[in-house]
């Protein structure tokens, strides 16, 4: 089992009027600080506000007909995705999320008439409960990352990025499951090998780069990040998003939280646009030095989902409690 560039091309077909191409605009700011384009995929413009409705669209329309309903952990987004998608097929969806999971996301996924099942402290606790409800209600589960369909959907963001930029030298993929990075990493590849697609993620609980630099999946400890939508592990029986983000990634880079807040408010006071911690990994990778651009480089900015009190603190300046650690406020420009 795979994912092909023709499967990518077939999950265009299935999202089409659902979760149309976004734009992919130049960021001027970025552009002079890095010397060369700096293009932002606006997956912000979703309906969900994220990336992840092409592949909870892309799995729950292809599900068999007469199928009873769809069940998914999630930190927030792919909820929201599968959610969203259940509701257009007329389909019951119960979206497991642990604790950590920011109270802004799970209000979304209530308003789309979904059912919301609170467990546990981690992702793990998240899926064991998904899992159950498979056994004991007949519902399909809908992995946020490790789906053949998932990944497919997700592919089409890489599609659309080389399709409008043939010239890229780099594609900067925010990193957690990689679901994203696999489908964007066979896209971009499958039309130009030469384009290096690195993956990006937080310091803190970096499960698949710790699994590529380890040979198999591990797992790590979940503890709260401003990218919050990037916690989580990869799964210790992963069958697809390790083998893709293995083969196919040129890297992977970590940055901090302090480069996550700086990236956030230059996105927000350099181009006026609010985005999640996790959407702003890959400016962040280029504003603090860890990826230096030798042509045009795109990123996705992957999701707006954010609580817009905690928005507030960081755009204010204001120290930002991580549970284990504070944040330290720094002012913009200061
Ligand atoms: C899920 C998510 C990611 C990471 O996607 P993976 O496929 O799990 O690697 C990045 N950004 C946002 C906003 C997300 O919701």
């Amino acid at each position: 089992m795979t994912v092909s560039l023709a499967d990518i091309f077939a999950a265009r077909l299935t999202l089409r009027g659902q979760a149309d191409a976004t734009p992919f605009v130049p960021s001027p700011y970025m552009t002079a600080r890095a010397g060369h384009d700096v293009l932002m995929k606006l997956e912000t413009c979703q309906p969900i506000g994220a990336f992840k409705l092409r592949g909870a669209v892309n799995a729950v329309m292809n599900l068999p007909e007469g199928v009873a309903g769809v069940t998914c952990c999630s930190t927030g987004n792919h909820g929201r995705g599968v959610a969203y998608a259940a509701a257009r097929r007329g389909i019951r969806a119960v979206i497991c999320m642990s604790e950590l999971v920011p109270q802004a996301k799970v209000d979304g996924i209530r308003a789309l008439g979904a059912e919301v099942c609170i467990i546990g402290r981690s992702q793990d606790d998240a899926l064991a409960q998904s899992l159950r409800l498979v056994a004991a209600e007949g519902l399909v589960e809908i992995s946020p990352f490790d789906d053949p369909k998932v990944i497919a959907g997700q592919g089409t963001i890489g599609l659309e990025m080389i399709e409008a930029r043939p010239d890229l030298s780099m594609a900067l993929v925010p990193l957690s499951g990689g679901g994203l990075a696999a489908g964007v990493a066979v896209a971009v590849k499958a039309v130009n090998p030469a384009v290096q697609v690195i993956g990006i993620t937080m310091d803190r609980g970096a499960a698949m780069h710790a699994s590529i630099a380890a040979g198999h999946p591990v797992e790590v400890e979940e503890v709260p990040s401003l990218a919050d939508s990037l916690g989580g592990g990869i799964g210790m029986d992963n069958r697809l998003s390790f083998p893709l983000c293995r083969d196919h990634l040129d890297g992977t880079i970590l940055v901090t939280e302090e480069d996550i807040r700086d990236a956030m408010q230059v996105l927000f006071y350099e181009d006026r646009m609010v985005a999640e911690g996790a959407s702003v990994v890959g400016l962040a990778a280029i504003l603090s030095g860890k990826v230096r651009p030798q042509g045009p480089v795109g990123t996705i900015i992957t999701g707006r989902n954010l609580d817009m009190g905690m928005f507030h603190r960081i755009m204010a300046g204001e120290d930002i409690d991580l549970g284990d650690r504070t944040l330290k406020g720094k002012r913009y420009g200061a």
